[in-house]
């Protein structure tokens, strides 16, 4: 089968414009993607969808008269367990010899600020995970580790929210982590990044609770592509979610939980009750 990697001539030409932060949007008028400038304060309107090529359509706005929304609505959330070799320890297991992968489903996908909603009838336990999330760019299948580069859009912060108690009694992830409103990812995407060694916090209430760096991860971005993409087709826009550092541990409803990533941003999501 043909291998679907490598860009067409000239798309990295987009982030040497200086064009790096990729952020969706709604002034209450529809959803647009934006290019985040000045530090943070303006999103400047793109015309269509950065995969395609960045055109500014000159319509700009300060970010904070806007509602910021997910950067992407991916197809998929492919997410690694067990990725760092503390966290793995930290819930009793064993570090894998092999990246494990799951699913978090695409409904489970919000943005910075929506409210993470808290399953009170069905869990007693909810958990935060503070993760780097990579933004897939092409079609892609059976990536070798070293054109990894290629089929990546960004990065982004995520946090793998889980029902903890829930994961321990299924004995598997589909429930713990697919809930709606389980997958906040944001609050844009960073192109132009290399996400080899950077600092990853979680607070929670402004307090901290996680502290890695991405150069503990036992299986790099480069090795959880080709191992994911020897399983299953990749689509531009779908996420895959590196794994959590150690110090995960309980939100409650009211909580304010913030994921900060170094080079991409901090994102901010409020712990809100489902029922
Ligand atoms: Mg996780």
């Amino acid at each position: 089968m043909e291998l679907s990697t490598g860009l067409p001539e000239g798309w990295r030409a987009t982030t040497s414009l200086g064009v790096v932060r990729i952020a969706r949007f709604t002034t209450g008028d529809g959803v647009a993607f934006g290019v985040v400038e000045e530090g943070g304060q303006v999103v400047a309107k793109i015309d269509a969808h950065p995969f395609g090529g960045i055109q500014l359509t000159g319509e700009r706005y300060p970010l904070a008269e806007v509602r910021i929304v997910p950067p992407i609505l991916p197809s998929k959330v492919v997410a690694i367990g067990r990725n760092y070799a503390e966290h793995a320890r930290e819930l009793g297991n064993e570090v894998p010899s092999e990246p494990l992968i799951f699913l978090k489903p695409s409904t489970s996908v919000i943005g910075h600020g929506e409210g993470i909603a808290y399953p009170e009838k069905l869990s007693e336990r909810v958990d935060f995970e503070g993760e780097l999330a990579v933004v897939i760019g092409r079609l892609c299948r059976e990536v070798p580790v070293e054109r990894a580069g290629d089929v990546i859009f960004g990065y982004t912060c995520a946090n793998d929210v889980t029902a903890r108690d829930l994961q321990k009694r299924d004995g598997q992830f589909t429930r713990a982590k697919g809930f709606d409103t389980f997958c906040p990812i944001g609050p844009w995407i960073e192109t132009d990044l290399d996400p080899s060694d950077l600092a990853l916090t979680t607070t929670v209430n402004g307090e901290l609770r996680q502290s890695g760096r991405t150069s503990q991860l036992i299986f790099d971005i480069p090795a959880l592509i080709a191992h994911v993409t020897a399983v299953m087709t990749l689509l531009p826009g779908d996420i895959i979610l590196t794994g959590t550092p150690a110090g995960v541990g309980p939100l409650q409803v009211g909580d304010e939980v913030s994921v900060g990533i170094e080079g991409i941003g901090t994102l901010t999501n409020r712990v809100i009750s489902r029922d």
